[in-house]
């Protein structure tokens, strides 16, 4: 992964997602090189700009738009082009368009050698994370998508929120598809160690009944919550991207709910979906397959089953 002079990566649509990923890259000091890359060349100029005038600011690394030819020899390449939702719109709504434009990027990145790591953040991105897979025809540990990690997010801040409890301490994962039919994994969900129940067992604050339905619909409806109030979003997830770009830098091993090809588990297999993994130099270096009660394990094959109807009525199948 990492080469002599440090490590190159290439964003492939420079919108909101790609512009803020590059600029949260920039300021945590991730890469060493970066290229951006969109069907609209004068953005990714200006974007290119944009960034290089905040230089004398941070440590020294190169940034500059570019042709995925140039793209070719990246570590990582990080894919936010294409459609994004509108108010109303799911993000399934978006899969024809966006499964063309990663047909025409990942072809384009393979028909020039790429062999680095793809990760996908383009909706609906378990779809398109296996589109991508396919396309490159890399090993699946090298292609995954940010799946869960931003509702795995919203979900810790929510509880850190209600329980008073900062969210680094709080281990909670939203699993399955990034989209309507994603689920909390109550079951595994530890604060300081403790289960909620045992949590809340021991806990004075006063505490309005019931929440945890509450809390999770928060998390699920949160993207149309932000789009219908100022149109995207892009902090957040540009800072799950950059924690995912760091745990695969940095070789740091970091469990992390990305979108992943899931084989040997719940019967599951040849889908990609949001699971915790392990994730290092080397992309997917393990698959954690949680063990949940009835109820989520019906809710994850559920899940699973409508990112598969997607894939198979996408035409990525051939
Ligand atoms: P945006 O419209 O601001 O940017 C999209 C960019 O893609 C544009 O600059 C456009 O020119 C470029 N583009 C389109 N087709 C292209 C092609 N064929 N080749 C190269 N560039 C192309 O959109 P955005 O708000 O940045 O969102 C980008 C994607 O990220 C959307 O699909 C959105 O749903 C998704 N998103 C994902 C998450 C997540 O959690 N994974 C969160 C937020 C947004």
């Amino acid at each position: 992964m990492r080469k002599p002079g440090g490590t190159k990566v290439a964003v492939i649509g420079v919108g909101l997602v790609g512009s803020t990923y590059a600029y949260t890259l920039m300021m945590k000091g991730l890469a060493a090189e970066i290229v951006l890359y969109d069907r609209n060349r004068n953005r990714a100029e200006g974007q290119a700009l944009d960034l290089n005038h905040g230089m004398p600011f941070v440590s020294p690394l190169r940034i500059y738009a570019g042709s995925l030819a140039d793209c070719a020899d990246a570590d990582l390449a990080v894919i936010a082009a294409g459609e994004s939702q509108k108010p109303g719109q799911t993000r399934l709504d978006l899969l024809q368009a966006n499964v063309a434009v990663t047909r025409q990027v990942v072809g384009g990145l393979a028909s020039h050698g790429f062999a680095g790591l793809i990760l996908m953040a383009t909706n609906p991105v378990d779809v398109l994370a296996y589109a991508a897979w396919k396309f490159s025809q890399l090993p699946s540990a090298r292609v995954l998508g940010s799946g869960t990690i931003l509702d795995t997010a919203r979900l810790r801040f929510l509880l850190g929120e209600h329980c008073g409890v900062d969210p680094r301490n709080i281990h909670a994962y939203v699993l399955g598809e990034h989209g309507d039919s994603e689920l909390p994994a109550w079951s595994t969900a530890r604060i300081a160690g403790l289960s909620i129940a045992d949590f809340c067992a021991a806990c004075t604050r006063p505490c309005p009944e019931p929440t945890w339905d509450d809390l999770f619909m928060a998390v699920r409806d949160a993207a149309q919550d932000i789009i219908e109030r100022k149109g995207a979003t892009y902090y957040a997830i540009a800072l799950g991207l950059a924690r995912i770009t760091e745990s695969i830098v940095r070789d740091q091993k970091s469990v992390l709910t990305v979108s992943t090809l899931v084989e040997d588990y719940l019967n599951l297999s040849d889908v990609y979906i949001g699971l915790p993994c392990v994730i290092g130099r080397d992309g997917v270096e393990k698959v954690i397959r949680p063990r949940l009660d009835q109820d989520e394990t019906e809710r994850l094959l559920a899940s699973a089953a409508t990112v598969r109807q997607a894939i198979e009525s996408s035409g990525i199948l051939g």
